[in-house]
Parts: C-alpha cells; structure tokens; sequence
C-alpha cells in the first residue's frame, strides 16, 4: 500500500522519467518489427568545407512509431545495443546509405554511425563489401563513424578490425571526439583519418576560453598528423567564423542544414550541382 502511495507520488511529480523506465521493454519489442514494417528511416544532413562547398552527407536514423510518433535515436539507439538488434538496424542502414549515395548526381560522401557493438560483430568487413558492391558505391565514397568506447572496450579487436575496414578503402572517423574518456594519444594509435569534435565543444565556443583552447589544440594537432577535422553542431554564425579561422576542415549544424527527409536529398544535390556549376560559369565570364 505505502509502496503504491509512494509510486503514484513519483508519478506525479515525474510521469517524463516513470513513461521511459515503463516502455522501455515494449519499445523494445516494437523495434524488432520496425524494419519490416517500414518505420525505419535515414535523414541525410549535409557536410560542407571550409568554403561552404557540399562535401556529403551523414546518414542519421529516424523511428516512426505507429502511434507513439517520432522516437528520438538517443531513446531508441541505446535500446536496440543492448537487445544487440542494432547489428540488424545497422546493417540495414549501411545498405540503405550505400544505395541512397550511389543514386545522386554527384560523387558525394556517406557517413554511417557505426555502433561498438556492430564494430565487434564478426563479419562486419563482409557486411561492408557487401553493401558497396550491391551499391555500386566506390568505397572512397564510405566513411564509417565510431566512437572511441569500442577502443577503450578492446582495442586491439578494434584496431585490427579498423586497418581491414581501410583495407577496403573507406574512410574511418572517430565521432564525438572530446567526451568521454577521448585522448589524443588514440589519434595515432588508430588509424582514423578523420575525426568529428563533439558538438558540446562548438557550442561551448563563444563564452568559454578553455573550450577554445581544446578546439584549437585538437585542429592544431590533427593537422600534424595528417587527419582533417569536421566539427559538429555548428549552430550560428560566429561559431562558424571561429572554426573556419581556426582552419577547421569540415563543418556540420543546423545553421548549415539540417537533416533532411531522404525523398529531398536527390533535389538538394541536383541543385547545389547546379548552382556550384553556375557559379563555376560566372568566375569565369569575370575573368
Ligand atoms: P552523432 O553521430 O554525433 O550525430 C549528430 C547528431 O547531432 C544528430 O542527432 C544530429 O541531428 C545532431 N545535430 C546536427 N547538427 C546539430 C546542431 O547544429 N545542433 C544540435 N543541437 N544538434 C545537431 P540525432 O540524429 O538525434 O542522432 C543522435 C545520435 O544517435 C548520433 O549522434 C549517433 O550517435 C546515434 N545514431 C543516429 N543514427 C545512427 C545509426 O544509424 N547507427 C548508430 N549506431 N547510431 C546512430
Ligand atoms: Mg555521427
Ligand atoms: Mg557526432
Ligand atoms: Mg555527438
């Protein structure tokens, strides 16, 4: 009786936190048919050097549940690691991201989210090669995204398993660089060419010294060591300012664009391929 007093109190004060730790087993369920039927999707949000020129996009999943609506990934991703339907999931939007990418109009980047437990699943290489040859997607065109929990959880496995993924010819990011346990002694231990400065510290930018400071010693020592820097999260103007001054290679955030729907992708690159190949004619009429 107490107990249930005291559960309806919780209730009351906190219904957010007791729905999430309630449905968790049922979204779990739901999410092993969400494939088959048609729930899942990738939005693809856009990538751009320092010039603003289109480089690629990354490929980011989407769960429409049929009633609940919209799931957040930072809900659902975290359920499907620990059922390990992630390798599924995964594996489905690589194929899906290969395909999508072969399709548009320019040779542009696809990055997919690798999850450390994909990372670690035997014959993910054999997963790869298969999705870039149904694809037709050269594999320079591949970027796969990992984040460094798999290095801290076995990083021998990982580093094996990284130098047969660039065998392939993809590239390797380390995504979320800066939280978490991210040191800068893992940039050359692991053969990343790329790695992605998490957005907590982009968005820290404007007011904080310090997060200046790791921004610009993480650029600074990228580039000594051969590897380009994206940064993610860009939200405004002078964060973008900062980063291109700071000679940050690659830019990401809603002030460049957000994640769009796959069905808008094609018509974004069929027209940014115009409108870079207008420009192209107009720098050389003024010449
Ligand atoms: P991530 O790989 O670091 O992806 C970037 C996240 O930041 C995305 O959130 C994106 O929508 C969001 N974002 C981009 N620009 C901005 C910005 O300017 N401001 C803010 N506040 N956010 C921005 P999303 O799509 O909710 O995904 C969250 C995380 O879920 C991803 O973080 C990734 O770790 C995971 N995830 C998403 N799709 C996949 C997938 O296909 N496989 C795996 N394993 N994980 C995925
Ligand atoms: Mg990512
Ligand atoms: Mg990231
Ligand atoms: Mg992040």
């Amino acid at each position: 009786r107490a107990k249930h007093g005291g559960r309806g109190c919780f209730r009351f004060f906190d219904a957010e936190i007791d729905h999430e730790v309630d449905d968790r087993p049922q979204l779990e369920r739901e999410l092993q048919s969400a494939i088959a039927g048609n729930e899942l999707a990738l939005a693809y949000q856009p990538i751009f050097d320092r010039d603003e020129k289109l480089l690629g996009f990354e490929a980011l999943m989407r769960w429409t549940h049929p009633t609940l609506g919209p799931i957040s990934p930072a809900r659902f991703i975290p359920i499907a690691e620990e059922s390990k339907l992630i390798v599924h999931m995964g594996e489905w939007a690589l194929r899906k991201a290969c395909r999508t990418a072969a399709d548009w109009p320019l040779p542009l980047r696809i990055a997919v989210n690798l999850s450390p437990i994909q990372m670690l699943q035997k014959g993910l290489c054999s997963t790869v090669e298969a999705a870039l040859n149904e694809s037709g997607l050269p594999p320079e065109q591949l970027e796969l995204e990992i984040t460094e929990g798999v290095l801290l959880q076995d990083a021998d496995a990982a580093n094996s398993i990284i130098g047969q993924l660039r065998a392939l010819g993809v590239r390797i990011v380390l995504d979320d660089f800066g939280t978490g346990y991210s040191s800068l002694s893992y940039l050359h231990r692991f053969q990343f060419q790329k790695l992605k400065i998490d957005r907590s510290f982009v968005q820290r930018l404007s007011d904080d010294r310090n997060a200046q400071a790791i921004v610009k010693a993480i650029i600074s020592m990228s580039r000594d060591l051969g590897i380009a820097v994206t940064a993610e999260g860009v939200e405004t103007a002078e964060q973008l300012q900062q980063l291109r001054l700071q000679g940050c290679d690659e830019l990401q955030g809603y002030r460049l664009g957000r994640p769009l729907p796959h069905d808008e992708t094609g018509a974004f690159v069929a027209r940014y391929g115009t409108e870079a190949a207008l420009a192209q004619l107009q720098t050389l009429r003024e010449r």
